[in-house]
């Protein structure tokens, strides 16, 4: 090589092999994200050969935590994130106190000091932002009311963190172990000295407040101002480039400058975005760049993991999983039932806290450095996640597999669906159907509906079908997925089936045997093909029209049977077409008609 270059050959060695070991995951059915840890543990220090750069590796995946949450903040409203606070504050507490107990508890059992049993809890609490915005991201959750309890909960986690790290080196001295840590800079070592205690809490949280407000107050307006200028030069290049700059900048100042984390500043700089809808699109633009950094947050834990640590620490890291993975989800399953919230919620919470993750590592690496936690306390940490988030895939299957069972038990003992503080409301007079809770509370209940048409999406296009369905007074119901929507519909007083139109349960909920009709106005070509195929296997005498966008997908959907297809962009020619005829028409006649 002419020269070292160990930034290229980190990003080179760690996307490359984590497309390796990630195919052949998925080629054995195992969710990809085992195969990119396996990519890191070849490239890490424990295992012969190439050795990546551990501090770099460590840098991008803090990049992929950035633009994840920046993802999410930009499908979040403040309003989102306040009307789940009455469940995720107390949830994220009472999670963190009674983990903390259990891996204090065990750090007791191996003789280690108080100090260490304290930051050994912690650390096993707190989930990992990465981790768990996947699962919820590949399973369309995020904008669901489950995925905002879980996002808000995180976020509470989060600031808790926060809070951990910069009182962890105040309190090092009374805890047993040293007070200063060299190099360190998220902690305000130095503070705590003249503040005592209770100041260095009352100066991190006037930090954290203090970011909010800016945010809101000054945020608010020029984010929107510097898009808006962007947007008038004309160039999508300096667009993306603004947004990019904007999430990374936002985070990266909020560290610096306030000390909070560069998760949570990103989901600031996401949400306040979110507001406008120009920068949505740009925003989503950055998708690509934001799965391949997550990969790269999976590859550098998985450089960190040392599996022969396995061996000697045989039954300390068995019971250090157990208490994520078991001893976490029971304290959340059983706060969410309290809060009586339906059990499908509870166990799906439950199951995407089971892990831990990147606060974990910090925490730990902390720890140590304070001379509170023995390194036996790291070597477990890092176990447990890799251990966690490998099994994580198998939590949501598990829960699939536990939901209809615990529910039955439910309904025996205490209605527990029935009661939901918030979510969608029952008016009196709406019919049964349009009010139900359905999405979250397992197979939505079917349809009397006979001879009716059955119309699958309620957007743009959607919508209007649906205005005029209504106008000929001919019977028909929606399925649709998206919760904003949901909302709509119930105003509407339409009746509807939520959830996935492509899932068995809920388009059997829409009694296809007995419908005439199938309407698929969804723009995804693939996933319209299905339902073609469910509605005939079903009803093979229903007539199906789909809406595509390209002629493949006519073809496409043609060839799976649908009996008529319209082709939005012909449409939308045709009505060029027409106005331009119309429009040329009319000024040849009538010259001063009024252009609308
Ligand atoms: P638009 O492209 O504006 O007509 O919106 C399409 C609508 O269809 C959106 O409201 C989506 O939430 C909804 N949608 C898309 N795919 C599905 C699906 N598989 N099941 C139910 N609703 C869907």
């Amino acid at each position: 090589m002419p020269h070292d270059t160990p930034l290229i050959a980190t990003i080179v060695a760690g996307l490359g092999l984590a497309f390796v070991f990630g195919a052949i995951a998925n080629r054995f059915r195992i969710p990809p994200l085992v195969g990119y840890l396996i990519a890191g543990v070849f490239v890490g220090p424990n295992t012969p050969g190439f050795v990546a750069d551990a501090g770099l590796a460590n840098e991008l995946a803090e990049i992929g935590v950035i633009l994840l949450m920046f993802g999410v903040g930009l499908h979040f409203s403040l309003k989102d994130l306040l009307s789940v606070r009455a469940i995720a504050v107390p949830g994220a507490i009472v999670q963190i106190g009674f983990a903390t107990a259990l891996g204090a508890g065990l750090a007791w059992m191996l003789g280690w000091s108080m100090g260490a049993g304290l930051v050994f809890g912690l650390a096993l609490s707190v989930a990992s932002t990465v981790v768990l915005l996947r699962a919820l991201q590949e399973r369309r959750l995020i904008e669901t009311e489950r995925g905002r309890i879980a996002v808000g909960w995180l976020i509470v986690e989060d600031l808790a963190m926060v809070l951990a790290l910069v009182l962890l080196p105040a309190l090092a001295g009374v805890l047993g172990g040293q007070e200063q840590v060299e190099g360190h800079s998220s902690g305000l070592p130095s503070l705590s000295a003249s503040y005592g205690v209770w100041g260095v809490v009352g100066i991190t949280l006037a930090k954290v407040a203090a970011f909010v407000v800016v945010m809101l107050v000054v945020g608010r307006r020029v984010i929107p101002w510097i898009l808006h200028y962007v947007a008038h030069t004309g160039s999508r290049e300096l667009f993306r480039l603004a947004v990019l700059a904007i999430a990374l900048g936002v985070a990266f100042g909020a560290a610096k400058l306030f000390g909070v984390s560069l998760a949570l500043g990103a989901f600031f700089a996401g949400m306040i975005m979110s507001e406008s809808a120009l920068s949505h699109r740009a925003a989503e633009e950055s998708l690509p760049l934001r799965d391949a950094f997550s990969v790269l947050f999976f590859v550098s834990v998985g450089m960190l993991f040392d599996p022969f640590s396995l061996i000697s620490n045989g039954w300390p890291v068995l019971a250090t999983l157990a208490i994520i993975v078991i001893g976490k989800s029971l304290a959340a399953f059983v706060i969410v039932v309290a809060f009586r919230y339906p059990i499908a919620t509870a166990l799906m919470i439950s199951a995407s806290l089971a892990q831990i993750g990147e606060f974990s590592f910090i925490l730990a690496e902390l720890g140590v450095g304070l001379k509170l936690l023995p390194e036996q306390g790291r070597d477990l940490i890092l176990a447990g996640a890799i251990l966690s988030i490998v099994l994580n895939p198998l939590m949501f299957l598990a829960v699939d597999w536990m939901k209809p069972w615990l529910e039955r038990r439910a309904g025996k003992t205490a209605p527990l669906d029935e009661a939901k503080p918030i979510g969608p409301a029952t008016e009196p007079g709406q019919l049964a159907s349009v009010a139900a809770p359905v999405k979250e509370d397992g197979p939505p209940p079917r349809t009397a509906l006979t001879g009716h048409s059955i119309l699958v999406g309620y957007g743009r296009v959607g919508s209007l079908v649906a205005a005029s369905l209504k106008k000929a007074a001919l019977p028909f119901l929606v399925i649709e997925d998206a919760d904003k929507t949901l909302a709509k519909l119930r105003d509407d007083g339409i009746e509807t089936v939520s959830g996935n139109a492509a899932s068995s349960e809920v388009f059997a909920a829409a009694n296809p045997e007995g419908a005439s009709r199938l309407i698929l106005a969804i723009p995804n070509a693939f996933e319209a093909g299905q339902i073609v195929l469910r509605a005939h296997a079903a009803n093979p005498k229903i007539n199906v029209i789909a809406r595509a966008h390209s002629d493949a997908e006519v073809e496409h959907l043609k060839g799976l049977g649908a009996d008529t297809v319209i082709m939005g962009e012909r449409e939308i020619a045709r009505g060029i077409v027409e106005e331009v005829i119309e429009g040329r028409a009319e000024t040849a006649e009538e010259p001063k008609a009024p252009i609308t």
